[in-house]
């Protein structure tokens, strides 16, 4: 299931970084794309399955959800898809170049002191 790996990968990393902090992880947002998207309840769930009984028990997963973007081939705009009606918001038309997909990222570490994690 692709969310236990999720769950487990997210676990491995901010383990990681709560003992080079030295402190208690207690939040972590991620960043996911549109066309595989991990389902937050699913990947919740996963994670609090695993994480029991470690550093990480507790932590709140927040996942925002990247949108796809693509580039009209008419009119040069770039814009947000929406999957359910996928046109240019300028011109109408559905001759456009779709953007690689956002990866899955690991955005921001929060723990319990004032110290953060952050990836560049
Ligand atoms: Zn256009």
């Amino acid at each position: 299931m692709h969310e236990t790996m999720v769950a487990q990968s997210l676990m491995v990393i901010i383990t990681e970084q709560a003992a080079k902090n030295d402190a208690k992880p207690v939040a972590a947002k991620i960043s996911c794309g549109t066309l595989n998207p991990v389902n937050d309840e699913s990947l919740r769930f996963a994670f609090e399955a695993i994480a029991k009984d470690t550093p990480c028990e507790g932590v709140k997963l927040q996942v925002e959800h990247k949108p796809l973007r693509a580039r009209c081939k008419n009119c040069d705009q770039n814009f947000d898809v929406e999957l359910s009606h996928p046109e240019c918001p300028m011109c109408g038309g559905d001759d456009f170049e779709l953007q690689p997909d956002a990866p899955l990222i690991l955005e921001e570490i929060e723990f319990q002191t004032e110290s953060r994690y952050e990836k560049s």
